[in-house]
């Protein structure tokens, strides 16, 4: 048997979306007192989407991000590009533990994901964005009795899953493991998750979004730049942001119209 760790000796320690050569450079360290509307930290999905969307409402918001390491480094541009409207985790998830939500959730999860690629659209974003659907697939005789059922439960939450039989799953993919499968052609998308990441962070700098490698730090009790001039300070900014041990990007975005003031420090 061959030796895993000669096989694996040439190997580089860099997740496959990431080690890309359209990989743009990290923006640079701010450094010192920024004054905006809106502080956005992290420059994940959660951030970059957070700063487009609020420029998106609000075009003269003055929205900073900042990013301890580069924009998409972390688990967005590292994960595995299924792109799923269920809020769920699944069906079969949320009907066990919120069997009278659903029918809403459902709904609110295949919005969200029209909404993620109407944004995509509109920015356009060149991430390999595609309504691939997916396949649940049976590989026992239980299993593939069992679809029809969940089939059925699908639709009375208004999901539409088609019924595969060996014959058609075997049309979609080559192998006789599958004997049946359930196709949902609308609820997944795929996509790179790294060019995403990058795609965002692009309209969202245009639009007048700074983005750097600067960490938020804990805000200290006396900011060393506190100055009667400047009054409000990270420290004392209402419902201010602290990291950790309560992070509070959302309070920032509750008081969108109150200045928020940061001092970052290398
Ligand atoms: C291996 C893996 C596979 C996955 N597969 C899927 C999948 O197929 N489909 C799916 O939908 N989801 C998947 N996920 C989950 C998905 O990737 C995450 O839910 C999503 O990326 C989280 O985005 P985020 O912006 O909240 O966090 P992150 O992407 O982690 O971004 C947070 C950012 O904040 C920055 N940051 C943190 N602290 C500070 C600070 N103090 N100051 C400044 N910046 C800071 C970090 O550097 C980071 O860049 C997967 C996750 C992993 C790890």
């Amino acid at each position: 048997m061959a030796d895993p760790v000669r096989a694996l000796k040439d190997a580089q320690p860099v997740p496959f979306w990431l080690d890309d050569p359209a990989r743009p450079d990290a923006a640079s360290a701010l450094v010192g007192d920024v004054r905006c509307d809106l502080l956005v930290v992290g420059g994940g999905y959660s951030g970059l989407w957070t700063a487009l969307i609020a420029k998106e409402r609000d075009p003269s918001l003055d929205v900073v991000l900042i990013e301890a390491q580069q924009a998409g480094w972390a688990a967005s541009g590292r994960n595995g590009g299924f792109c799923e409207a269920s809020l769920t985790h699944g069906l079969a998830n949320g009907y066990q533990r919120w069997p009278d939500e659903l029918g809403t959730l459902e709904r609110l999860g295949a919005a969200n994901l029209q909404a993620m690629e109407d944004s995509i659209g509109r920015h356009g974003i060149d991430c390999d964005w595609e309504r691939t659907g997916s396949l649940v697939v049976a590989t026992e005789p239980y299993q593939a009795d069992g679809l029809a059922e969940f089939a059925e439960l699908a639709a009375r939450y208004g999901s539409r899953l088609d019924l595969l039989d060996q014959d058609a799953v075997r049309a979609e993919i080559d192998s006789p493991t599958f004997l049946g499968a359930l196709w949902d052609r609308e609820g997944v998308a795929m996509l790179n998750p790294a060019r995403l990441a990058w795609g965002l962070r692009r309209p969202a700098s245009t639009r007048a979004c700074g983005s750097s490698s600067t960490p938020a730090r804990p805000a200290s009790p006396t900011p060393r730049t506190a100055s009667p001039s400047a009054p409000r300070t990270a420290a004392s900014a209402p419902a201010g942001w602290r990291w950790p041990p309560t992070p509070s990007p959302r309070c920032c975005a509750a008081t969108a119209r109150t200045p928020c003031r940061c001092t970052t420090t290398r």
